[in-house]
C-alpha cells in the first residue's frame, strides 16, 4: 500500500537552490520576479529587542549551555502565558535556531523510526538520516489538510509493531500555513498515547497563528510532547539564531543530560548579545502584543487575499491558518499542463518562473511525490516594516 507510509529517501532541497539560482539569473538580466519561494519573515525584528542587542555588543563571555537563567525563566513565561502550557524553565533549553535543537534531538532520543508527514518542512527527512535514524514518511492529502490522521498514525503503529517512534508535527505548518482542527489533534494524541509514540512539535509559527488561537500540541499530550519554537519567525530575527526547547517532565532528566553533552561539544552556548536581547523579546509588554497582533492581522489579510484570487483562477487551496505559507494544488489544470510536457512540481515551478515571473517552490521539495501538482507560496514579498506602521484592514481590496 504504497503512498500511506514508506521509507523516506527525499533528497529535494535542490529544488530550493534550483529557484532561488534561476531567480536571481532572471533578475540579472532585468526581470521582476515575484519571490513567493523564500521564506523568511518579511517584519523587521520587535525594536525593544534590537535596542538590547546593541547595549549588549560589547558582551564577550561564554554563557551557560543550557541558556541563561533570566533568559529561560522569560521563555518559560512566555509559553505559558500564550500557549497554557508548562513550560519550566529548568527544562528549557537554548540553541542557535530551533533546527540545531531539532537535530540534537534526534540524536539524542532512542528513537528506532522517526515519522515525518508529506509535504512537511524540507529539513527534517535530511537531518534524520544525517542522525542515522530510519526516517518514514506519512503521505498526506488535500482532502485531509495535509495532515496525518489518528486513523492513519493508529494502522501504521499496529501494521508496524511496538518499537520507539518519533512523530514530528508542525502547526501552523511549512508548508501548508494549516494547524490541526481541536477534535482532531485530540484524537491524534489519544493515538501517539496509546502507541507511546513521542510527539516533536515544532510550534515556530505558534504565535503568528492569524486568529492567535495557536493550540500547543502538548496541551492535547503534555507528557509526550517535546516542543521547539524560537525568535525566527514570530520575532523576524532568522539571522539571529535563536530556538528554543521545552522538554517535559516524563520524558526524563537522562534526554535533557543527553542534549546538554551535545550542546556542549558542539555549539557550546549562543551569543551572548543574543541571548540578552532575546530576553527582551520574550517580555510580554503591550508592545509586543501589538507587534504580534499587527503581524498576526496582516498576515491573515494577505494570505485570505492570495487564496481566493488562486481558487478564483482554478487553483484549490486552503485558507492558511498561521504563518504566511500557502499549499496549492494545480491538479485542475493537469491535462492542460500535460499537452505542454508539464507533468511534475519541479516543472512546474519553472514554468511559472520563466513565463510569469512568479518564483514558487515545488511541492516535491516538501516531500511530495514529484506528478503532484503542488507548490509552496510564501506570500512575503513585500515591504513588512511599512505595514507595521499601518493598520491592517479587516480584509483586502481586490
Ligand atoms: N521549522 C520550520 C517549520 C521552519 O520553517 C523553520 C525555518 O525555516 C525552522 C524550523 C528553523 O528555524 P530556526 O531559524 O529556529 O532554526
Amino acid at each position: 500500500d504504497r503512498g500511506y507510509a514508506e521509507d523516506y529517501n527525499a533528497t529535494a532541497a535542490s529544488d530550493t537552490l534550483l529557484i532561488n539560482e534561476q531567480s536571481r539569473l532572471l533578475e540579472e538580466q532585468g526581470r521582476r520576479i515575484i519571490k513567493f519561494g523564500f521564506g523568511q519573515s518579511p517584519f523587521p525584528v520587535f525594536a525593544p529587542a534590537v535596542a538590547t542587542l546593541a547595549e549588549h555588543a560589547a558582551d564577550k563571555a561564554y554563557l551557560p549551555v543550557q541558556g541563561t537563567a533570566a533568559l529561560r525563566e522569560r521563555v518559560a513565561a512566555f509559553h505559558r502565558y500564550m500557549d497554557g502550557t508548562d513550560w519550566r524553565a529548568e527544562r528549557v533549553l537554548i540553541a542557535p535556531g530551533s533546527k540545531l535543537l531539532l537535530f540534537a534531538l534526534m540524536k539524542a532520543l532512542p528513537a528506532s523510526e522517526i515519522l515525518i508527514p508529506a509535504p512537511a518542512w524540507v529539513s527534517y527527512a535530511p537531518q534524520a538520516r544525517l542522525a542515522g535514524q530510519h526516517a518514514v514518511r506519512l503521505s498526506t492529502t488535500f482532502e485531509n489538510r495535509w495532515q496525518v490522521t489518528p486513523e492513519q498514525l493508529d494502522r501504521y503503529c499496529r501494521e508496524h509493531g511496538p518499537t520507539r517512534r518519533l512523530l514530528i508535527l508542525n502547526a501552523p505548518g511549512n508548508p501548508t500555513g494549516l494547524s490541526y482542527e481541536p477534535e482532531v489533534q485530540r484524537e491524534l494524541a489519544a493515538v501517539a498515547r496509546r502507541h507511546g509514540v513521542v510527539v516533536l512539535a515544532d510550534e515556530i509559527y505558534g504565535p503568528l497563528h492569524h486568529r492567535g488561537e495557536h493550540r500547543p500540541f502538548a496541551r492535547d499530550y503534555p507528557e509526550g510532547t517535546l516542543t521547539t519554537s524560537g525568535l525566527s519567525k514570530w520575532c523576524g530575527a532568522g539571522g539571529w539564531r535563536l530556538g528554543v526547547l521545552n522538554v517535559p517532565d516524563a520524558l526524563g532528566d537522562e534526554l535533557l543530560t543527553r542534549l546538554l553533552g551535545i550542546a556542549s561539544e558542539t555549539w557550546s552556548s549562543v551569543a551572548s548579545p543574543v541571548q540578552a536581547a532575546a530576553a527582551t523579546a520574550y517580555s510580554i509588554t503591550p508592545a509586543l502584543e501589538v507587534y504580534l497582533d499587527t503581524q498576526r492581522q496582516w498576515l491573515s489579510a494577505i494570505g485570505r487575499w492570495c487564496a481566493q484570487r488562486l481558487e478564483a483562477s482554478g487553483v484549490r487551496t486552503h485558507v492558511p491558518d498561521g504563518g504566511f505559507y500557502l499549499f496549492p494544488d494545480f491538479s485542475a489544470y493537469r491535462e492542460a499542463l500535460r499537452v505542454r510536457g508539464i507533468t511534475t512540481s519541479t516543472e512546474l515551478t519553472e514554468t511559472l518562473l520563466e513565463e510569469a515571473g512568479v518564483a514558487l517552490l515545488p511541492g516535491s521539495a516538501f516531500g511530495c511525490e514529484p506528478t503532484q501538482l503542488t507548490a509552496r507560496l510564501a506570500y512575503v514579498d513585500f515591504d513588512g516594516a511599512g505595514l507595521l506602521e499601518r493598520d491592517p484592514p479587516a480584509t483586502l481590496e481586490t
